[in-house]
C-alpha cells in the first residue's frame, strides 16, 4: 500500500510539472531509455526557457504514460535503475537539457545531481587520526548567514569545534537585512538553496524575502547552529598571534563589551552586499524629510499619498519601485544607467500545485529539475557573454552571439513601450549584455515607468537640497522621501575588520583597496584565514551563489583536512602562487562583456580591475576547490615557525 495520497486525477497534476524533467526521472522508475527518444526530445528558447518544443498531443500521451509508471512506484513498484551507467546519464543529461553536454562537464554535473546522495562537498573526514586531529581545532565563521551557516554545518559534519558570530539579531545575512517592499531572489529558488537541502514547497519560482528567511532560519534548527551563534557581536581586529599559530579576534558583544577570542582558523562569511553605498552627491545629508537606503528600509515611513524620489535603477530599485508606484502620490525615479531586463514571464508566478507534487513524490524529478535549471540558466548562457576579439560590429555588443541576445532582449523591452516613444528612448541600454548584473523582466517595471505619478528622469543628478533633489537641467524635485537604491560596498572587502597577519602586517594595508585572494579565500601572510564570497568569485550570468559558497566551503574544510593529515598548524598560498592565479584571472576577465571597457559597474573598483568576477565557468571553480593541493601553500610545521 502507498504512503502517499496518490492524486486521482494524476495525468492532469502532472500537466504542471517541468516534462522534460519528468520523462528524464522516468527513467529511473521504468529502466526504459525510450523515454528519451529523439522524437519527444525538447527544444528551449533560451530567453524564454520554458518552451518544451513537444507538440501538445504527444505531451498528453507522455503525461497519460507517466501517470502509470508513478502510480505503479507510488503503489510499491520497485525503481528499475536507480543508478544508471555514465552513458545512460550522459544521454538523459542531454536529453533534459535539449543539448549535447560537453565530455568535460560530465564529472562536475553528475557531482551536481548527486543521484545516490553522496557529493564530493561533503567532509572527508573518516579515519580515527583525522577526526582527532579536527577536535583539536577551533574555527572562527564570521556570519550566519548563506555562507556562515552552510559552514556551520559542514564543519559539525567534519567534527571541528567552531563558533559562528554575527553582528544581526538573527541568521539570514542578506536574506535578514533586505526588507524592502517586492524583495525577493533573482535565481530560481530550486537552484537558490543549498544542493543537499532542497526545498519542494518554495511558493514561488522567484519567492519573496520572507520564504528565503524562513528557509534559511529552518535551516539553523535543522541542523542546530544557533547554539554555535554569538547574535548582535561584531569582531573588530584580527590579530595573527606568529608564536602559538593563532588568531586573536577582538569582539564587541551584544551588551557592548569587549572580548577576546582565539582560534586556529578564521572563516569570514560576510557576502559581498551589505554596507550601503551612499551616492558622493553635493548635499547629501541636506534633505530634510525621511531618507533611507533600500537595504535599510524604513518601514516606519508610510509613503502613502507622499511624493517619493528614488536615486538608482539597479536590481533593488527594480524590485521595489513596482510595490510602492500604486501608493504613492508621486514618484521620481532618477536614472543613471538602464538595466537590461530578460524576459522572465514567470518571474512572479507561484510554483504550480502540480510542481509542487511531483518535486515531493517522483523519484529523482527533483534532482533533474534542478540540473535543467542549472544548466539553462548557467553554464548554458556563458557563450552570450563571451566577448569575441574578432567583433567589429556595434560597441554596445561583444559577440555576434550577444548582438543577437541584445536584438532579443531590446524587441522585448520596445515591445512593452510603443505607445511611449519618451520612455524606450530612456529604457534601452548603450552597454552589452552581460556588462551588469541582468533583472528579470515580466512586465511589472515598465508598467510602473509608464503609470501617470512616475516620471523617470534621465538628468544627472548633481546635489540634494532640503527639499529635494536637483539635477544638471537646473531643475529641483521636490519630494517628501527619497530612498537610495544605489547599492553596496562591494569592492571595499572585508572593511570593517582590521586584519594583521603575519609580522604585523595589514591585509587592508596590503590590497591598497584593490582586494585579491587566491581563489577568491587566501592571501599570503595571513595564514588560516579563508574568506568565502571573496575577491573575484562573484557571477554576473551564470547562477546560484551558493554554489560558489559550496565549493568555497568544500576547499576549506579541505585545508583543514591538510592540517590535520600533515600536522602543520597554519598554511597560506605560496606568493608566486598567489601571483599567477591573479594575473590569469584578470586577463581573463577582460574576454568578458563584464570587463569590457565601455562598462563601468560595482564589479570593477576605483582601479578599473574587475575585483568581483570569476571569469571562468562554474565548472572551472569546482575542479579548482576540489581540495587544496599542498604544493600551492606553504605549510608550517609547529616546530619551524614561517619567518
Ligand atoms: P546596484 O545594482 O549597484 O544599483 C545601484 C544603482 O544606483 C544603479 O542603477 C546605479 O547607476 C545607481 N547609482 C549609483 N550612484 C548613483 C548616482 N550618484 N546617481 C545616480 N544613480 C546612481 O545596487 P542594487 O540594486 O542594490 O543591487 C546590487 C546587487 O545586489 C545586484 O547586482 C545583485 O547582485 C544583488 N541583488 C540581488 C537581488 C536579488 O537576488 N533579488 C536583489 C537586489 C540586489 P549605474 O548603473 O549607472 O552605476
Amino acid at each position: 500500500m502507498s504512503m502517499v495520497d496518490i492524486p486521482a486525477d494524476l495525468e492532469t497534476v502532472l500537466k504542471d510539472a517541468h516534462l522534460p524533467a519528468l520523462m528524464t526521472a522516468l527513467v529511473h522508475m521504468t529502466g526504459d531509455p525510450q523515454w528519451l527518444r529523439e522524437a519527444w526530445k525538447p527544444t528551449y528558447n533560451p530567453a524564454m526557457r520554458t518552451d518544451t518544443g513537444i507538440p501538445a498531443e504527444t505531451q498528453a500521451e507522455i503525461r497519460r504514460q507517466a501517470a502509470l509508471v508513478i502510480r505503479a512506484h507510488l503503489e510499491g513498484k520497485p525503481l528499475a535503475l536507480p543508478n544508471p551507467d555514465t552513458e545512460l546519464l550522459r544521454r538523459q543529461m542531454n536529453f533534459v537539457a535539449g543539448a549535447e553536454i560537453p565530455e568535460t562537464y560530465v564529472d562536475f554535473l553528475l557531482d551536481e545531481l548527486a543521484l545516490a546522495g553522496k557529493s564530493s562537498k561533503d567532509p572527508q573526514f573518516e579515519q580515527p587520526k583525522l577526526q582527532a586531529a579536527a577536535r583539536k581545532l577551533k574555527v572562527l565563521v564570521i556570519g550566519a548567514g548563506m555562507s556562515g551557516l552552510l559552514t556551520g554545518i559542514r564543519l559539525t559534519q567534519a567534527g571541528v569545534p567552531f563558533e559562528i558570530v554575527e553582528k544581526n539579531a538573527d541568521v539570514g545575512g542578506t536574506w535578514f537585512e533586505n526588507t524592502y517592499p517586492g524583495c525577493r531572489v533573482d535565481n530560481s529558488n530550486h537552484m537558490y538553496s543549498y544542493s543537499f537541502e532542497p526545498n519542494h514547497a518554495w511558493p514561488q519560482h522567484f519567492s519573496p524575502q520572507p520564504e528565503l528567511l524562513k528557509y534559511f532560519r529552518g535551516i539553523a534548527e535543522k541542523y542546530d547552529l544557533r547554539k554555535a551563534i554569538r547574535f548582535g557581536t561584531r569582531v573588530d581586529t584580527l590579530a595573527w598571534d606568529e608564536a602559538r599559530a593563532v588568531w586573536r579576534a577582538v569582539l564587541t558583544t551584544s551588551t557592548g563589551a569587549t572580548e577576546v577570542i582565539e582560534a586556529n582558523v578564521v572563516v569570514t562569511a560576510v557576502g559581498q552586499l551589505n554596507r550601503p553605498r551612499f551616492p558622493d552627491i553635493e548635499g547629501f545629508g541636506d534633505f530634510a524629510g525621511p531618507a533611507f537606503h533600500s537595504a535599510e528600509w524604513r518601514h516606519d515611513v508610510d509613503l502613502k499619498g507622499k511624493r517619493v524620489a528614488v536615486i538608482g535603477t539597479g536590481a533593488s530599485a527594480y524590485q521595489f519601485v513596482p510595490e510602492i508606484a500604486p501608493d504613492v502620490a508621486k514618484l521620481t525615479v532618477f536614472q543613471r544607467t538602464p538595466p537590461w531586463g530578460m524576459p522572465v514571464p514567470h518571474y512572479h508566478d507561484d510554483v504550480p500545485d502540480g510542481m509542487k507534487w511531483a518535486l515531493e513524490h517522483v523519484p529523482f524529478f527533483d534532482k533533474w529539475y534542478r540540473f535543467w535549471l542549472f544548466w539553462m540558466t548557467t553554464e548554458g548562457m556563458l557563450p552570450m557573454v563571451k566577448s569575441d576579439p574578432a567583433w567589429n560590429g556595434s560597441p554596445d555588443a561583444v559577440s555576434a552571439a550577444n548582438a543577437m541576445m541584445r536584438e532579443m532582449a531590446t524587441a522585448s523591452l520596445m515591445a512593452q513601450v510603443t505607445d511611449r516613444p519618451d520612455l524606450a528612448a530612456k529604457v534601452i541600454p548603450r552597454y552589452p549584455i552581460g556588462g551588469k548584473r541582468s533583472v528579470l523582466d515580466n512586465g511589472v517595471w515598465l508598467a510602473a515607468l509608464k503609470r501617470d505619478n512616475v516620471d523617470l528622469v534621465t538628468d544627472k543628478v548633481v546635489r540634494i537640497t532640503p527639499k529635494g533633489v536637483v539635477t544638471a537641467d537646473g531643475v529641483e524635485h521636490e519630494v517628501d522621501v527619497l530612498i537610495y537604491g544605489t547599492g553596496f560596498q562591494a569592492s571595499n572587502f572585508l572593511s570593517f575588520l582590521k586584519i594583521k597577519g603575519r609580522n604585523g602586517r595589514d591585509l587592508h594595508e596590503t590590497w591598497g583597496g584593490d582586494a585579491r585572494a587566491y581563489l577568491g579565500m587566501t592571501n599570503p601572510g595571513f595564514p588560516n584565514l579563508f574568506t568565502i564570497y571573496g575577491p573575484n568569485t562573484n557571477i554576473v550570468v551564470n547562477g546560484s551563489i551558493i554554489f560558489f559558497s559550496e565549493c568555497a566551503v568544500r576547499y576549506i574544510v579541505g585545508a583543514l583536512k591538510l592540517l590535520a593529515d600533515t600536522g602543520a598548524r597554519a598554511m597560506e598560498p605560496k606568493q608566486g602562487v598567489f601571483d599567477k592565479f591573479n594575473k590569469d584571472v584578470d586577463e581573463a576577465n577582460a574576454g568578458w562583456a563584464w570587463g569590457s571597457p565601455n562598462v563601468s559597474s560595482w564589479y570593477k573598483n576605483e582601479f578599473g580591475r574587475v575585483s568581483q568576477n570569476w571569469p571562468y565557468g562554474l565548472i572551472d571553480y569546482w575542479r579548482a576547490t576540489l581540495a587544496p593541493k599542498p604544493d600551492d601553500f606553504v605549510l608550517e610545521k609547529a616546530s619551524e615557525p614561517v619567518a
